[in-house]
């Protein structure tokens, strides 16, 4: 069969492949400690999950307006007004099938034939792939560990040309957990803005903030900016609800339009009992939020000393999220028997099928020289892993 060229030109995510290869030891029997997954080990909190229930007992599951319940949508830009500082009205927000079918409908909504987007590595996987579904080019801007890994003006400026239509901003940052502060976001946004450049602020991972970091919505940055930015957030990292797939954005009434335009006749609605649970999320009690993220940050202390104490590791200091990227290239070119650990690909693979410990490997968001660690598991499993990774570690040569 031929398949359409599009589907050649990209990979499964890495992501969801690492977890396919773990779980795979796992059922073989393996004791796998997975520092693999991107998403919360917390269960979703109890009365959101009441709220589901309800829905259900009730006889809610109908179609919804596709692009989203009018309750839900106001209340999202109620949450931006309140937690954000943003004004958007509701035709100017969309409720999606989660935060990466966001990403997917804008790309698909902005971008003709050769249309550059700005993606600043290391990236989130999807952001690529997703560019070229929709006929875009990606261009990829490094950014460097001795900045925390986050962008500045002078690579920003040389990456804008004439074609240049988006940017994706990603702050808490996965997967470094990099973190802009206002002073540093601004200046960038500003540039793309007076550019006519539109900012995709993925900003997923807004609660889960450490080190007393205030979180910094890039719409609220300014006039102009805030009439150049989409900003994307949804349920799945901040109320341990992955598996819902509830994500919204809100935006330039335009796009959104033609957002909504599209996901009428891909999707239709998210699915209606989620939509019911997403609202009791948004618009309930917060302090299930806030005992997840002080639990990550305990284990970021731990986890994060752990590994800055192995020989070789530089490891820059997350300002949210719940990942750790350290920096293992002073083991590349080492060996293992025959194994030549050439990059990050097969140091990932060696600590898989070696110290069973499953990461991602760096190379999966653009930047070889580190690994992805998730800490979305428990202390007693980190302690475990940091362990095996000392040990897996000391044993190349
Ligand atoms: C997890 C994640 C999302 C969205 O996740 P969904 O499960 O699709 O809601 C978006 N952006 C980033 C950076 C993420 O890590």
């Amino acid at each position: 069969m031929e398949l359409a060229r599009r589907v050649m030109s990209i990979q499964p995510s890495p992501t969801l492949a690492v977890d396919a290869k773990a779980k795979s030891l796992k059922a073989a029997g393996v004791d796998v400690i997975s520092f693999g997954v991107g998403e919360p080990d917390f269960r979703t909190p109890a009365h959101i999950c009441a709220a589901a229930k309800e829905a259900i007992d009730q006889g809610f599951h109908g179609y919804t307006a596709a692009d989203g319940m009018p309750e839900l949508k106001k209340a999202v830009a109620e949450k931006f007004k309140r937690d954000n500082g943003l004004d958007y009205s509701t035709d100017q927000v969309i409720i999606n099938v989660g935060g990466k079918h966001s990403s997917y409908l804008l790309m698909q909504a902005l971008l003709n034939d050769g249309d550059e987007v700005i993606v600043p590595a290391p990236y989130w996987v999807s952001y690529p792939p997703m560019v070229i579904l929709a006929g875009g080019v990606p261009v990829i801007v490094p950014t460097r560990e001795a900045d925390d890994f986050k962008l500045n003006i002078a690579d920003l400026t040389k990456a804008i040309t004439k074609k240049t239509k988006a940017i994706f901003i990603n702050s808490p940052s996965n997967p470094t957990g990099s973190v802009y502060s206002a002073e540093e976001l601004r200046p960038l946004a500003q540039l793309c803005a007076d550019n006519g450049i539109i900012i995709v602020s993925d900003e997923m991972y807004e609660p889960i903030l450490f080190g007393g970091r205030k979180f910094v919505s890039t719409a609220s940055l300014g006039d102009k900016i805030f009439q150049h930015t989409c900003t994307l957030n949804g349920v799945s990292k901040a109320y341990a609800m992955t598996g819902w797939r509830i994500g919204y954005m809100a935006g330039p009434a335009p796009l959104i339009k033609a957002c909504a335009k599209i996901q009428s006749q891909s999707t239709s609605n998210p699915t209606s009992i989620s939509q019911k649970a997403a609202l009791t999320a948004l618009t309930g009690p917060q302090d299930e939020v806030e005992k997840m993220r002080v639990e990550f940050e305990k284990r970021l202390a731990y986890i994060l000393g752990r590994l800055r104490a192995m020989p070789g590791v530089t490891c820059s200091e997350p300002g949210g999220a719940f990942y750790v990227f350290p920096n293992l290239s002073a083991y590349f070119g080492k060996k293992f028997g025959d194994t030549v650990i050439a990059g990050s690909l097969e140091l990932s693979d060696y600590l898989l099928e070696h110290s069973h410990i499953a990461t991602v490997p760096g190379v999966a968001f653009g930047e070889d020289s580190c690994v992805r660690f998730s800490f979305a598991t428990s202390m007693e499993l980190i302690a475990k892993g940091m362990d095996r990774l000392a040990d897996g570690l000391a044993k190349l040569k």
